[in-house]
């Protein structure tokens, strides 16, 4: 167990008293049994199954359950922090973790920060406690299976997969690529578009949020998985071929989760904390290293030579750039935010994304040839970090569009005539 101190230090970083124990939690669950397991889990790109029996254990998958449910709790800001934590020791625990909170953040933080009439809220709050049962009591695992290869998951256009309406539920038909946690969630949060007809148009506004159970009929797991990085969290393609779902099965009452979409914005920063803490664990790695004090190494010190102490301050600097924006943008998360403060949440998101890369690159480089053996995680790191950039709906590409677009148009202006 490595005895780090916090990414955040609490008194500097003014965290409240529930950040902190939470942020402690997971630190030490992460940094005494992650650690180890994440080579297993690399190696054989197989899912992190044991972690997740301790996150139950330790009460922690219900991290974003509402107190009155039973959870902990936590609000958008506070799981960010926590997560980056688990982030620090295991990536692809961190990231595949951060699928199955969304499914709580979503209905629990979010909704409840979001305008809803009587009987829409009284319909969520009977749907969801379902699901935080099933969570708090069986361990249940939620994936969050978006994406399809078009660009509905970049939010550009209705989601294909779809959900019949029937009599007693829907039928979904469709296909979710990079599907993390598939073969073993327990039930998948899956995006669709309601259709009222077999020939009705789909549109954006009938998107759905609902949970398959992964034991239902007509639910398929398929294609290899063999990435480069972030290899436990097995995104495989799910495929959904005819699956009934009954009308309690959803996660979110219909209509809600486009609005939430619309006004939650930082909510698709919630990819972002297990690469703050993948970024500070390739810090910690070169400082200990250039030490002489990494475990399983030689205690040869190398940090006497100006251009590691160099590096090392580049490293220092890109950290401290990217903690700092990130940590603002999630302080000043909330509903329908100004202009600014979304500019400010693609940039973070950008600075995170691109920035561990960077930050693992100058890793390797100035530790030299044997930091990179597979017999030490900075490889891993290294794999890990790159995936970040890849994923969206804000992957660096469309941050940066978004970002330039915002910076010289104003809502509805155009060049047109
Ligand atoms: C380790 C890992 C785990 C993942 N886990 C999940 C998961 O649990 N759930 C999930 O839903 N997804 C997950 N993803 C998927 C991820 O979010 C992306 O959807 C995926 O990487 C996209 O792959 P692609 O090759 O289709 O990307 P791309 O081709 O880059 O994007 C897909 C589509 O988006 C649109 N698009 C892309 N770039 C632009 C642009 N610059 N401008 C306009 N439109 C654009 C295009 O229509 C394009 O066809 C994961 C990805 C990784 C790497």
């Amino acid at each position: 167990m490595y005895n780090d101190e916090p990414i955040f230090a609490p008194s500097e970083w003014k965290l409240t008293k529930q950040q902190e124990v939470l942020c402690l939690e997971t630190r030490q669950i992460a940094s005494s049994k992650f650690i180890d397991r994440a080579v297993k889990y690399d190696l054989e790109a197989s899912f992190p199954t044991e972690n997740y029996k301790d996150l139950h254990e330790n009460n922690l998958m219900g991290i974003c359950i509402p107190k009155k449910y039973g959870g902990r709790d936590a609000d958008l800001k506070t799981y960010m922090l926590a997560a980056s934590e688990i982030g620090r020791y295991c990536g692809a625990t961190a990231l595949t973790f951060n699928m199955h909170v969304s499914s709580c953040l979503w209905t629990g933080y979010l909704a409840d920060n979001l305008e809803m009439d009587d009987e829409k809220r009284n319909e969520h709050n009977n749907l969801r406690g379902m699901h935080y049962e099933r969570i708090l009591k069986k361990g249940s695992i939620y994936a969050q299976p978006f994406s399809e290869g078009n660009s509905s998951a970049a939010g550009k256009s209705a989601f294909g997969t779809t959900a019949l309406r029937t009599d007693k539920g829907w039928i979904i038909n469709g296909k979710k690529i990079f599907a993390s946690l598939s073969g073993h969630a327990n039930y998948y949060g899956v995006l669709c578009t309601e259709l009222f007809s077999e020939n009705s148009p789909p549109s954006r506004a009938n998107t759905m949020y609902v949970a398959v159970p992964s034991s239902q009929e007509g639910v398929r797991v398929e294609g290899e998985w063999d990435p480069l990085g972030m290899r436990g969290t097995v995104s495989r393609t799910l495929i959904f071929e005819n699956v009934f779902i009954p009308f309690n099965e959803q996660l979110m009452p219909r209509g809600i989760y486009y609005n939430a979409a619309k006004q939650w914005p930082h909510m698709f920063m919630t990819l972002t904390p297990s690469y703050v803490g993948l970024a500070q664990a390739c810090y910690d790695f070169t400082v200990r290293y250039l030490r002489g004090e990494q475990p399983g190494m030689p205690p040869i010190k190398r940090r006497m030579y100006p251009t590691k102490q160099l590096t090392v301050a580049q490293m220092k600097i890109i950290l401290e750039q990217t903690k700092a924006i990130w940590f603002q943008s999630i302080s000043e998360a909330k509903p329908n935010p100004s202009k600014d403060q979304i500019m400010r949440a693609w940039s973070a998101q950008y600075s995170v994304m691109e920035n561990v890369n960077e930050i693992a690159r100058l890793a390797i480089r100035t530790c030299g040839g044997q930091s990179m053996l597979k017999s030490q995680p900075l490889e891993r790191f290294y794999r890990d970090s790159r995936c970040g950039a890849l994923m969206l709906p804000w992957t660096a590409e469309l941050c940066l569009d978004m970002i330039g677009k915002g910076a010289l148009y104003e809502h509805g202006e155009s060049d047109e005539n």
